[in-house]
């Protein structure tokens, strides 16, 4: 049994290395030279050169633990990294320069094929797989605007780039209808319907049409669906979305430092009455919806991090799935051209959110029952708890 122990012990050693690397990859991104795109089989640098922000590759190491779905970080190209993907007998293989040059190690990209549900079309004739996406946990993702209406006014998130100027609006009924087929036919499990910044009068419209036409089409009173919206000023609004059946909520406050929160975030603090309000509606929400069916993620790397601990901690004290990203700048944001702090500052702030999810007894349900997730920390979670399959790899997360 001893003996037991320490593989269990060195397989989750291995498994925090490998997710460390991901990360790394994540950020610092990777360098692919059209000339190495040559030297690869027809059928990888077809998928490299087929990447956009649409379909973003996610890839696994050959051999590794971690194969998704759960933290994905995806292949992200970038010019000039540290880590550089070259060819060898035509395979995709990761390389990291510096002084030495080190083969990190050979990759092969997931395979996603399209459900052939997203390629019949809605009533108005708009095709499934324009209006959302599938995970292979059974998450439906709708962005139903890439518009944010702060972009306008000057007064954007300074770490976004969200919003194209006069988006198409997704209709509320054709959401409905593909979220409705796709979960009448056993296929979409949990909505995870988010947006841009509307103001709360229209962004509650919107919810409650949605909620509508679900309702209407799958019979279901409460359905799993979360609404990802700002804090609203009138906070008997959050009870207008539980009333509409949806099973959780989301508000991002992005900042827990309130000075910096002030700074960094100035269309909400203008239109969703400042940081304490925002504090305040995700209180009240976990009033209506209850523990573990609202969150909020704060964007890790721009505060100091114990202020982004105590928000977190302060969050899951009080009910409240809290999760921190890892910031990225990003081209078209005010703060592109900055840089995020280093992969083990990251990997560490990670693992002590994992601890703190432990600690106020959160489960992977509770930590999946706000929609998407909460990225990185709940694999380190699983990790953590040794919730390993058969294979010895971690368990793959399915929406019931
Ligand atoms: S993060 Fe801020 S700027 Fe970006 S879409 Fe949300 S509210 Fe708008």
């Amino acid at each position: 049994m001893a003996h037991s122990g320490h593989d269990k012990k060195a397989r989750k050693e291995a498994l925090y290395k490998e997710l460390e690397l991901q990360l790394d990859l994540a950020i610092n991104g990777i360098t692919v030279d059209s000339e190495e795109i040559g030297k690869l089989d027809a059928v990888y640098a077809r998928r490299l050169t087929s990447i956009s922000h649409a379909t973003p590759l996610s890839f696994n190491f050959v051999g590794g633990k971690i194969k998704g779905p759960g933290f994905d970080a995806g292949f992200r190209q970038q010019k000039d990294s540290i880590y550089g993907l070259e060819a060898e007998d035509g395979k995709p293989v990761i390389y990291k320069y510096g002084r030495i040059k080190t083969r990190v190690g050979a990759i092969e990209f997931r395979e996603k094929e399209r459900h052939p549900l997203l390629d019949i079309t809605t009533r108005d004739g708009v095709p499934f797989h324009t209006i959302a996406a599938i995970r292979e946990d059974g998450q439906v993702h709708v962005n139903y605007s890439q518009e944010c209406v702060l972009k306008e006014k000057g007064e954007d998130c300074l770490f976004c780039n969200y919003s194209v100027r006069e988006a198409t609006l997704k209709t509320p009924q054709q959401v409905g209808e593909v979220f409705s087929t796709l979960y009448n036919a056993g296929v979409g499990k949990h909505l995870n319907l988010t947006s841009g910044f509307l103001y709360e009068r229209k962004e509650l419209d919107y919810y409650l049409d949605v909620a509508d036409e679900i309702q209407s089409r799958t019979g279901l009173k409460e359905f799993r669906a979360t609404a990802v919206i700002g804090a609203p000023l009138d906070f008997s609004v959050i009870d207008k979305y539980k009333e509409a059946g949806y099973f959780s909520v989301r508000m991002n406050i992005e900042i827990w430092d309130k000075n910096i929160w002030n700074a960094i975030c100035p269309g909400k603090r203008n239109h969703c009455g400042g940081w304490e309000n925002w504090v305040k509606a995700l209180e009240y929400a976990v009033g209506v919806f209850g523990r573990g069916r609202v969150a909020s993620n704060i964007v890790g790397g721009i505060e100091p991090k114990n202020s982004i601990l105590e928000g977190v901690e302060y969050k899951l004290s009080k009910g409240i799935v809290a999760s921190a990203s890892s910031w990225r700048p990003v081209a078209g944001s005010v703060l592109e051209g900055h840089r995020s702090p280093e992969t083990a500052w990251h990997f560490d702030l990670q693992r002590q959110i994992a601890a703190l999810y432990k600690r106020y007894n959160f489960s992977l349900t509770d930590l999946h029952n706000v929609s998407p997730s909460a990225g990185l920390a709940v694999t380190l979670f699983q990790i953590d708890q040794e919730d390993f399959d058969e294979n010895g790899e971690l368990r793959a997360w399915q929406y019931p």
